[in-house]
């Protein structure tokens, strides 16, 4: 039998990374970030020194960009040749141009094939030894693995949202830091949703609302997914 794939699409801050990421841990998947792709080939792009807004260029060096990836949901990590980015693609400097990537229509079938590749070798070799993988981000589910055993849209509301990227970026929920993480999630959303639907799942993609649930009760639950799946 091959490996799974289980696919888990949701905006940000429904808590996609963290749930898959140790939903991987736990089966002994691998796990793959695909904003972490966007957000390192934005850093890329900066790097050489080219505007995100000459979008052939910008493909051009999507396309060279020297990126490895840790699939190993215990370290995750990424690297722009010799230089680990880890970090550095976090920065709210790249959250805040990382959908001028994610809508150039030349760049994004570069990264979604390169996250194909990933998916196929996990399935049968790699890093699982061919137990397979979690991958993550806006359309896994729908145009990157639509054939995945588990499809997953990870969603919850947008108050819930919020305060879990405020705390993550600004350390507490407190009204200033949500007023200050609003502007950035919902701009991006909305910029990300001219290329992506993540809001409301396709035919055959499992909705989970975690807004009430703890990332235990979360995990549990994709658990359970996999579990029904027969795998
Ligand atoms: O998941 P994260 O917030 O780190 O994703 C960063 C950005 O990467 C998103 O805002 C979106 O622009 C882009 N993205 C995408 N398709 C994916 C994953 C991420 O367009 N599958």
């Amino acid at each position: 039998m091959p490996g799974i794939t289980v696919a888990i699409d949701g905006p940000s801050g429904s808590g996609k990374s963290s749930v898959a990421r140790t939903v991987a841990g736990h089966l002994g998947l691998a796990y793959l970030d695909t904003g972490a792709m966007y957000r390192a080939a934005t850093v890329w792009t900066l790097t050489c020194g080219v505007s995100l807004a000459e979008t052939a260029r910008v493909a051009d060096l999507v396309r060279t960009m020297p990126l490895r990836v840790s699939l190993d949901p215990k370290a995750p990590g990424f690297w722009l040749a010799d230089d680990d980015v880890t970090a550095a693609i976090r920065d709210p400097a790249v959250s805040a141009v990382v959908s001028q990537v994610a809508t150039n229509l030349e760049a994004r079938p570069v990264l979604v094939s390169s996250q194909r590749e990933i998916i196929a070798i996990e399935r049968s070799a790699g890093f699982s030894n061919g137990r397979g993988i979690v991958a993550e981000g806006r359309d896994i589910t729908t145009v990157v693995a639509p054939d995945a055993e588990v499809r997953i849209l990870l969603v919850a509301s947008e108050e819930a949202r919020l305060a879990r990227r405020a705390k993550e970026v600004h350390g507490s929920a407190g009204s200033v830091a949500v007023a200050a993480t609003r502007a950035e999630v919902v701009g991006r959303d909305r910029a990300d949703s001219a290329v992506a639907e993540f809001m409301t799942a396709a035919d055959g993609v499992a909705t989970l609302d975690n807004s009430e649930f703890s990332k235990a009760q979360t995990v549990q639950a994709v658990l359970e997914l996999i579990e029904e799946a027969g795998r």
